[in-house]
């Protein structure tokens, strides 16, 4: 269960790290993600999964989120997006390994098309189970929309990872879209509510792929899951 439990440290902007430890958490966050970022699997059914090997951080949101983007920002590289948006592999779980010491796991987007017309893409039974009986995924990072807040597909979407049990933790999407005023709204109101979250790790991490804001601290973040990692 410890895999799954939400972490106590703070993060990088809390009291508990001096500077030199969050200077030296960045620069393995940045070592980390320089390495390859490989695609290894795509699963449509759970037959398909590959066995469980290296620690998983799954990224998970609705359609349109900017969960290609912040993928690509922390990599560094388009692989990634581009295996997930390849047709026929949008419904499917994509896995990547980066540096042979964290596994990344694309999730389907869920929610509304791009178009917002298309029916609803609920996620799939596999997506599902996936979540629930996963022994080596150690976080969800759930990206939300800056501007707009959790809708209710993100808000099943935590009460269902509340049931799992897996550790998830907000990733705030598009932050230039928003001023710094209703961002530090938007964050503290997102913060009560995910206290009443079981599984929701207290850190929002706030970000922004086109301009480059706050990918240095998630790549830290997730780093200290790898295998390996001092910080873990
Ligand atoms: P996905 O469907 O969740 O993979 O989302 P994409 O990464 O494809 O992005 C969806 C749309 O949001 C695209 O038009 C992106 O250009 C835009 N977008 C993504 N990230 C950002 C960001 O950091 N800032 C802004 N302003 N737009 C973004």
């Amino acid at each position: 269960m410890g895999h799954h439990a939400p972490g106590r440290r703070e993060g990088l902007t809390g009291a508990a790290g001096t500077d030199e430890d969050a200077a030296a958490r960045l620069e393995f966050g940045r070592r980390l993600f320089a390495q390859e970022c490989r695609f290894t699997a795509g699963a449509m059914t759970l037959d398909a999964l590959p066995a469980p090997g290296l620690p998983e951080v799954a990224f998970a949101g609705r359609s349109n989120v900017g969960k290609s983007s912040l993928v690509n920002a922390l990599t560094g590289r388009r692989t990634l997006a581009r295996v997930s948006q390849t047709p026929g592999r949008t419904q499917q779980i994509n896995f990547f390994d980066l540096g042979g010491r964290l596994a990344l796991v694309d999730l389907p987007g869920y929610g509304y098309s791009q178009a917002g017309k298309a029916k609803a893409a609920l996620w799939s039974e596999t997506v599902r189970r996936f979540l629930k009986g996963r022994a080596t995924l150690r976080r969800v990072c759930l990206l939300i929309d800056a501007r707009h807040g959790p809708n209710p597909h993100d808000r099943s979407t935590m009460t269902a990872l509340d049931e799992a049990a897996v550790n998830y933790q907000v990733v705030l999407t598009k932050i230039d879209k928003t001023k710094a005023p209703d961002l530090a709204l938007e964050r503290a109101a997102l913060e009560r509510e995910l206290a009443k979250h079981t599984a929701a790790h207290p850190l929002i991490m706030p970000t922004s792929a086109h301009e480059g804001i706050g990918i240095e601290a998630l790549r830290a973040e997730l780093a200290a899951l790898a295998v390996d990692s001092p910080f873990g």
